[in-house]
C-alpha cells in the first residue's frame, strides 16, 4: 500500500476550470470515497491520480514519489471502472492477464496471477467463459481482478457498481471492503451513492464546484456538517 497525497491540485479544460488546488491527504491502507454531485469532477480527481489525465497545477504524491510525469503503468495503481471495459473477444483468463502480457511478464507467471486472483474472487470455474457469457456481477469480479493481478499500491474505483441491481450492489460493497483489507491496499473511491459512501468510508470527501467542502469520517459529516451543501448531500437518500 502506499499514501496518496494532492497538493494544491488544479485542473482547467480549456476556460472551464473543473477543479481549484484541491489538497487531500490519503494515508496507507485507508478507504477514502469522494462524493460528490455529477459533474464535480471526481472521475477527473481519480484519472489524475491514476495518471490517465494531466494536472494543470499542483503535484500528485504516491508515496514519497511525485508522478505527475509518471506514466499510468509505473504508478503502482490499479483502476476499476463502472463500464467494466472487458475485452469481448477474450476469455475471462486473458482478460486478467492482458495487462501482464502487455509488461511481457512469463506465461508462468501470468498463469500463478491470474490463478490466485480467480480463485480469490470466486472465478475459478468461469475463466474460460467469454464476458457475454457471465452475469453483471462476474463481469464486476472480472474487472476486480484484472485490476488484482497486477498487486497494485492504490485501488481506484470510479462508481464501479453503477450498473449493478441493488441487491447485487450491496454484497459487492462488501466483497470490495474484504478486498481492500486482505490485499492491504489504499483505495480511492468514487461514487454518488451516498449509502455507499457512508458503509464503505473510512474518510469520505465530499466535493462541489471544484472544491472539497468537507473530509471527514461519515459520522463526523452526518453529525457536524461543515456547511449547508454537506447536510444536504449527505442527509438526502440516494
Ligand atoms: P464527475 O465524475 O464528478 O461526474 P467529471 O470529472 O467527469 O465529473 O467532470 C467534471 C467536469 O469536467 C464536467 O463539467 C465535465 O463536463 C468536464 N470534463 C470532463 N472531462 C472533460 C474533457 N475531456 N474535456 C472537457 N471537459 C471535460
Ligand atoms: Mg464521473
Amino acid at each position: 500500500m502506499a499514501s496518496v497525497t494532492l497538493n494544491k491540485v488544479q485542473k482547467d479544460y480549456g476556460s472551464l476550470n473543473v477543479l481549484q488546488a484541491v489538497d487531500l491527504e490519503i494515508a496507507d491502507g485507508e478507504f477514502v470515497v469522494l462524493v460528490g454531485p455529477s459533474g464535480c469532477g471526481k472521475s477527473t480527481l481519480l484519472r489524475m491520480i491514476a495518471g490517465l489525465e494531466e494536472v494543470s497545477a499542483g503535484e500528485i504524491r504516491i508515496g514519497e514519489r511525485v508522478v505527475n510525469d509518471v506514466a499510468p503503468k509505473d504508478r503502482d495503481i490499479a483502476m476499476v471502472f463502472q463500464s467494466y471495459a472487458l475485452y469481448p473477444h477474450m476469455n475471462v483468463a486473458s482478460n486478467m492477464g492482458f495487462s501482464l502480457t502487455l509488461r511481457k511478464a512469463e506465461k508462468n507467471a501470468i498463469d500463478t496471477r491470474v490463478n490466485g486472483a480467480a480463485s480469490r474472487l470466486g472465478l475459478d470455474k468461469l475463466l474460460a467463459r467469454l464476458p457475454r457469457q457471465l452475469s453483471g456481477g462476474q463481469r464486476q469480479r472480472v474487472a476486480m481482478g484484472r485490476a488484482i493481478v497486477r498487486d497494485p499500491k492504490v485501488f481506484l474505483f470510479d462508481e464501479p457498481l453503477s450498473n449493478l441491481d441493488a441487491k447485487l450492489r450491496v454484497h459487492m460493497r462488501t466483497e470490495i471492503k474484504a478486498l481492500h483489507q486482505q490485499l492491504k491496499t489504499t483505495s480511492v473511491y468514487v461514487t454518488h451513492d451516498q449509502v455507499e459512501a457512508m458503509t464503505m468510508a473510512d474518510r469520505i470527501v465530499v466535493m462541489h464546484d471544484g472544491v472539497v467542502q468537507q473530509v471527514g469520517a461519515p459520522l463526523d459529516l452526518y453529525d457536524r456538517p461543515a456547511n449547508a451543501f454537506v447536510a444536504g448531500f449527505i442527509g438526502s437518500p440516494g
